[in-house]
């Protein structure tokens, strides 16, 4: 049995392992993408204990929200299952702005809640800040909707570690998300000093480096999708990064686990780090995941992974 983590001072508790899935469904950030392996990589993760399930308006656009709402539905497990999902994103003629203004933001709720099919969400993000919104006064919105029930925790993303003190000018805020993993670093000098003197859970995205990290890839290896422009996956860096990778593989075949479980228990033994969110595009992957509980570092381990990604 994983034991359980609270998100920041909220009441919601949630296993350490959660699930990412922008390529449920999220076929505006990857081409080809089967629904009916999406929804099975759901049902997967649930039976397999998985609890926090994160998803956002702007996977799909709306369809990530929408299968996971028919997964959990189906499978009459709501009370189970901790669902994050994130708005601000406003689309007009297939365009995309940020929007935090108080009236959208309530619309949005309650649009979220009916693609989710339910009448609460566990965790509510705003995706990204917007220009104009004072952001302690977006966050007051989600704080009414979380007095209204609508909401049971609260959260910002990709949002500076200035915009995060205003946002939390009142004390509110119960996660920040943001990228983090062995190849992006800054979140430790930039947010970790206030999420942990806040009590702020600090929820990694691209824990994987969009799966460079599982030491699966190769210098050939071409990319069609939103990897196409990442850096990291990049002439030199790229070859750079692989480099990195197989010393990782070093401590795995040791420990009999795969890479990508070392990479993660690393950020779980990481002190401001309680719950990550590895994404999945089919559910071997998910299984695998989970296989990180039954790794344990060594403080000699942590230190040498620590050191070759600095
Ligand atoms: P990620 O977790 O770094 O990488 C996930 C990818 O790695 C999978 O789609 C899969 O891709 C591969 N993978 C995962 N497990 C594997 C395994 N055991 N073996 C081999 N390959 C494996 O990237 P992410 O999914 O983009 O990020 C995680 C979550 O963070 C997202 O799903 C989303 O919920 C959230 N997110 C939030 C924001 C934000 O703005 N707040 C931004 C980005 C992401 P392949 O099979 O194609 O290699």
């Amino acid at each position: 049995m994983m034991k359980k983590v609270q998100l920041g001072s909220s009441d919601v508790y949630v296993h350490p392992i959660g699930l990412g899935t922008n390529a449920v469904g999220g076929h505006n950030l990857y081409p080809n993408l089967n629904e009916e392996t999406g929804k099975e990589l759901i049902r997967t993760a649930i039976e397999s204990g998985i609890q926090l399930i994160d998803t956002a308006l702007m996977y799909g656009p709306y369809r990530s929200e929408e299968l996971i709402g028919e997964v959990v539905k189906d499978m009459g497990c709501r009370e189970n299952v901790a669902i994050a999902t994130k708005i601000g994103p406003k689309y007009v003629d297939q365009k995309m702005t940020m929007d935090n203004s108080p009236e959208f933001l309530r619309d949005e709720v309650d649009k979220a809640l009916q693609r989710l099919q339910t009448d609460y969400i566990d965790l509510m993000y705003l995706h990204y800040p917007d220009e104009h919104t004072p952001k302690d006064e977006a966050v007051g919105v989600l704080k009414e909707l979380k007095d209204a029930g609508k909401i049971r925790a609260i959260g910002v993303s990709n949002f500076s570690p200035e915009q995060l003190k205003e946002a939390n000018k009142d004390g509110y805020v119960d996660v920040l998300q943001g990228q983090y993993n062995l190849l992006e670093r800054e979140a430790e000098q930039i947010y970790f000093p206030y999420t942990r003197e806040h009590n702020i859970s600090f929820i990694p995205y691209f824990p994987l480096a969009s799966g460079l990290l599982t030491g699966k890839y190769k210098r050939d290896d071409q990319f069609d999708d939103l990897r196409a422009s990442m850096p990291h996956f990049q002439g030199e860096a790229f070859a750079k990064n692989l480099e990195k990778v197989e010393q990782i593989r070093q401590i795995a075949v040791a420990k009999n686990a795969e890479v990508a479980h070392i990479v993660l228990a690393w950020y779980l033994a990481q002190d401001g780090i309680d719950v990550i969110i590895p994404g999945a595009k089919r559910a071997d992957q998910v299984k695998s995941n989970l296989q990180t509980l039954d790794v344990h570092l060594t403080p000699g381990e942590i230190q040498v992974i620590n050191r070759l990604f600095s």
